[in-house]
């Protein structure tokens, strides 16, 4: 199978294109000139239901849809391209509208950046003591974008180079140097995106002279629901499988982090054989999602994904909350509602599914996973655990906030019984500490 991409200017072209009304064409247009849009062959033919197309999960998650902007820059746009076609005045337009969509989220941009010998290396985050993330510059697109990710800046150009290494090198060099590093996860974008050889050249620094601190290599990836063929029949397919092989074989750990959000993900011919390829060789498979207003968000949906997703040598691991950026509104679950739609799909699943763990922020501090809503003297309170922490000693750590049924995300928190969150004061002496390193 060949992989055919789609984006603003051709969609049009698609067969299925007939079945789009007038006014989600707008839509399309309209919110695809400010948020990044790519869809593929597929996407449209396999996952996508053209018959309930308005409703359809899959449309959603990678069409703009009208509700992803607001109103007012909803017209703003409109009005935008009605009075011009000049790519620079648009352009100007949708950064306005960009800026006001939080194009930054969790400090990623000055907190996490890891340095050798005082220099800071682009491409890599080091958050948590054991995991590096890195972020190779051939990695930093994907088979289709997600409407809802909070990588869009990048994707629209606003992000430029900053998270992209190229140097494998230098992920070498700094894990070696760094002991407590035990993890290396690959992310994105998409990976794998990138040619079996070029993946490669990052991995054999690693199995020609391993650290011995090295234990596991993470790859995230939505492949498995965008382009299962690239096991299947593109031409690095074989490539890769042996490459993986090898890996195991050398006594590291690989880990594919699937990015799942919907079961019907899981049911093409193309998905099972991927998942069967890959298992073969020796990986693991563990599954992470958001839940998405409009695209997940009940509990059936979530049982129905882990049981499928165990069936087929899957391990369920995370369900996220979206972060707090791009068109939150719109997929933006309460926290109170993500908690009822875990715990339902959890009741209703086996130990062997249970091993996903949410539903958890990923934000400044570290990983806040809510485990539920509690009363204490008849009064609710929101009973929160910290799943990782940007100090490795936070983790595992309960801790309390009062009940807020509009809660959608961290900030929106505050603490139940003291004036501040157990971590607030050292949080502040690190944001300060990391000002000054890239000052
Ligand atoms: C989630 C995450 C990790 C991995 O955490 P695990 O709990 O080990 O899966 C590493 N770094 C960052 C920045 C993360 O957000
Ligand atoms: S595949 Fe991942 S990185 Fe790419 S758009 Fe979707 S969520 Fe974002």
């Amino acid at each position: 199978m060949k992989l055919n991409s789609y984006s603003l200017n051709n969609y049009k072209t698609l067969p299925q294109a007939e079945k789009l009304s007038a006014e989600l064409k707008e839509a399309i247009d309209v919110v695809g000139n400010v948020f990044p849009f790519k869809t593929n062959n597929y996407v449209v033919n396999e996952l996508i239901d053209w018959d309930n197309v308005a409703e359809d999960p899959f449309f959603k998650l990678t069409f703009p849809q009208k509700d992803m902007l607001s109103k007012n820059n909803y017209s703003l746009m409109w009005n935008t391209l009605m009075g011009t076609n000049n790519k620079d005045i648009i352009k100007t337009t949708a950064d306005k509208i960009r800026l006001q969509l939080n194009p930054h989220p969790a400090g990623q941009m000055d907190m996490n950046v890891p340095t050798i010998n005082g220099n800071s290396i682009s491409g890599m985050q080091h958050k948590y003591k054991e995991t590096v993330l890195f972020f190779p510059s051939q990695g930093q697109t994907c088979h289709a974008y997600c409407t809802f990710c909070f990588r869009w800046p990048q994707f629209v150009g606003m992000e430029g180079l900053k998270f992209m290494n190229k140097e494998s090198a230098t992920l070498f060099e700094y894990v070696k140097a760094n002991k407590e590093v035990t993890d290396i996860l690959f992310t994105g974008g998409d990976p794998m995106i990138m040619k079996a050889k070029v993946f490669a050249s990052y991995i054999e620094p690693f199995l020609q002279r391993r650290p011995d601190n090295l234990q596991s290599i993470r790859i995230g990836t939505k492949v498995l629901s965008y382009w299962p063929y690239k096991f299947i029949s593109d031409d690095d397919a074989d490539e890769y499988l042996n490459l993986f092989e090898r890996i195991v074989k050398s006594g590291i750990n690989l880990s594919i982090m699937a990015h799942f959000s919907h079961p019907r993900e899981l049911d093409t011919e193309a998905a099972k054989i991927a998942i069967q390829k890959l298992r073969a060789t020796g990986v693991q498979i563990r599954t992470q999602s958001p839940l998405l207003k409009n695209i997940n968000n009940s509990p059936e949906i979530w049982s129905e994904m882990w049981r499928k997703q165990v069936n087929l040598n899957c391990i369920p691991y995370y369900m996220f909350i979206p972060r707090d950026t791009g068109a939150q509104d719109y997929f933006a679950v309460t926290l109170e509602d993500a908690w009822k739609i875990f715990r339902e799909a959890y009741q209703n699943v086996s130990g062997i599914c249970r091993t996903v763990r949410g539903p958890s922020m990923s934000c400044t501090p570290g990983k806040v996973q809510v485990l539920g809503i509690s009363e204490i003297n008849s009064t609710k309170y929101f009973v929160l655990r910290m799943l990782q922490g940007r100090n490795p000693n936070w983790a595992g750590r309960p801790f309390f906030a009062k009940y807020d049924p509009k809660a959608i995300w961290m900030d929106d928190l505050v603490p139940a019984f003291e004036e501040k969150f157990f971590f607030e004061d050292e949080l502040k002496l690190m944001e300060e500490i990391s000002l000054d390193k890239t000052a």
